[in-house]
Order: structure tokens, then sequence, then C-alpha cells
């Protein structure tokens, strides 16, 4: 059976609708892999195996679904006047289908950029918590070697207008206080902006091994100036890392344009009220 959904499953009580399906997840009714593998599957199956020929390899992956839409003959087919879209197809390729090699793979088949990426972004989310909670958009997670996440921090100026009270400061006396040494050493503390020197310094202490920041200091000095809340200081935290005595991997900064906007009319607004 080849069908539009990569979940081909009949829909009555012998398919997706199995009572069983509601009572354990043995039971959901999976299709075949993502959608990315659907054509060569359909290719190996169909073509290779004999049970189709080409042109109705071409017709399912393609010209039918331009005639259904009402697109044909613009699309679906590679003829003067149209504008399909084509496809150069190697039928000898021989291809060991894995989770690392598959577009929609789990964390642990990520690059080391692309997961930095992803859960800097998730710290951006925390960032982005902190505010709808009243409080400075910052926000650190804390990931161990295996790409779990142990903790997630928002920034906690208010309610005590705490001003040590910074996402990574806070992160790393929690992290020290609950997690083993080895545990720190190895995992990554993602932060919405860079450690100022405090923080810098609370994640040296708490030895945490590796720290991947979003917007720089330098940026974020530009963006909220001497605000009473937040008089950004002028000290990259390489510089305090670089002064310990055990070495800290530095990464950043990174998705800047995507970290910087998570600040876009937060310091302006009380700025202006308060200068
Ligand atoms: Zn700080």
């Amino acid at each position: 059976m080849f069908s539009s959904d990569h979940c081909p499953f009949r829909y009555d009580e012998s398919g997706k609708l199995a009572p069983r399906g509601r009572t354990s997840f043995r039971w959901v009714p999976n299709g075949i892999p993502g959608i990315e593998t659907r054509l060569p599957i359909l290719f190996s199956e169909g073509v290779s195996n004999g049970r189709i020929d080409l042109n109705r390899f071409v017709a399912l992956s393609a010209t039918n679904h331009a005639k259904t839409y009402g697109l044909y003959p613009r699309k679906g087919t590679i003829a003067v006047g149209s504008d399909a879209d084509i496809a150069i197809w190697d039928p000898k390729r021989e291809v060991t289908m894995s989770q690392q090699i598959l577009h929609h793979g789990a964390i642990a088949a990520l690059s080391q950029e692309q997961a930095d990426e992803h859960f800097l972004r998730r710290s951006f989310d925390v960032a982005r918590r902190a505010l709808t909670h009243g409080n400075h958009p910052f926000g650190a997670i804390l990931v161990d070697h295996d790409r779990r996440v142990l903790l997630e921090v928002e920034n906690g100026f208010m309610p005590p207008r705490d001003g040590t009270a910074h996402a990574e400061r806070l992160l790393a006396t929690q992290a020290c206080v609950t997690l083993p040494a080895g545990v720190l050493r190895q995992a990554t503390l993602y932060s919405s902006a860079e450690p100022c020197a405090m923080c810098a310094g609370a994640i040296y202490w708490a030895g945490i091994g590796r720290v991947v920041y979003g917007l720089s200091e330098h940026a974020l000095r530009e963006l909220t100036g001497d605000h009473p809340e937040n008089p950004t200081l002028n000290l990259p935290c390489r510089e305090v890392f670089g002064s310990g005595q055990r070495p800290t991997e530095i990464v950043g900064p990174l998705l800047e344009t995507e970290a910087a906007a998570l600040h876009q009319d937060v310091w302006q607004r009380n700025r202006t009220s308060e200068a």
C-alpha cells in the first residue's frame, strides 16, 4: 500500500481506530519512517523489486498529485511550458538507513553545532518565560554529556529585586549542590546571553565544563545602556574563565540576532521612564 500519508493505515477498526491503540503505546499504528524516506522506499520496494515500473513510480510520486490538485500539466510532467521541479534519481545507489543520516533524527544524531543551536534556542524559550513572569529576559539550561536537560533556570530578579539572581548564577549554585562533580565537568551550560563576571565566576566555581551563549556582553551592554536594573559590565567571560586554574570551553556569541530579539523593547521603555 502506498499513500499520501506516511502512516498508511485504514481509518477503521482494523487500522487507526484499533481499540488497542488507545491502551498502550505498543499498539499505536505507526507507519513507515518519515517523509524523507518515502520515495526511496517506494523505489526500492516498488521498482527495484519489480512490483511497479518506472512510469508508475513517477505517477505515484509526482503526476497523480499534480492532477488531483489541478496543477497538471504545469506541474507533474517534464514538458515545454511546465515548471515542475526535477529530481535526478540514481537507481543503483544503495543506502543503509540509520538514525544518523535522517533529518528528523533524534537529539543524539545531531552534530555538536546543531545540538548547540537546539539547546541554545531552548535557553531562549526560558528567557521568554522569565519575561512573561515579570523578570528580565534571561534564561539558562544545563545539559549533560548524553544531551539530557538537567536544569532550566529563569532570571530571578523579581520579586525580591535580587540583583545577583542572574539565571546562570542561580543555575550554577543549584547545579553544584545537587549534581556530582563528574557530571558537571562534562555538562554544558546554555545561556541566552554571555555570562557576566559574577556568573562566569559562579560557573567556574561550580565546575561546569562548557558554556554556550547567545548574545555577547558587548551587544547586551549596547541594548541596556546604564539601565539601573542592568548596568551591564564590559568584561568578556573568556577573560574570567581564562584566569581560572581549570579549563572551561566557551562557544559564543551564537544565534545573536535571535538572542537580541529577546530584549526588544525591554530596556528602552524603563530607561526613559527612570532616566
Ligand atoms: Zn550574570
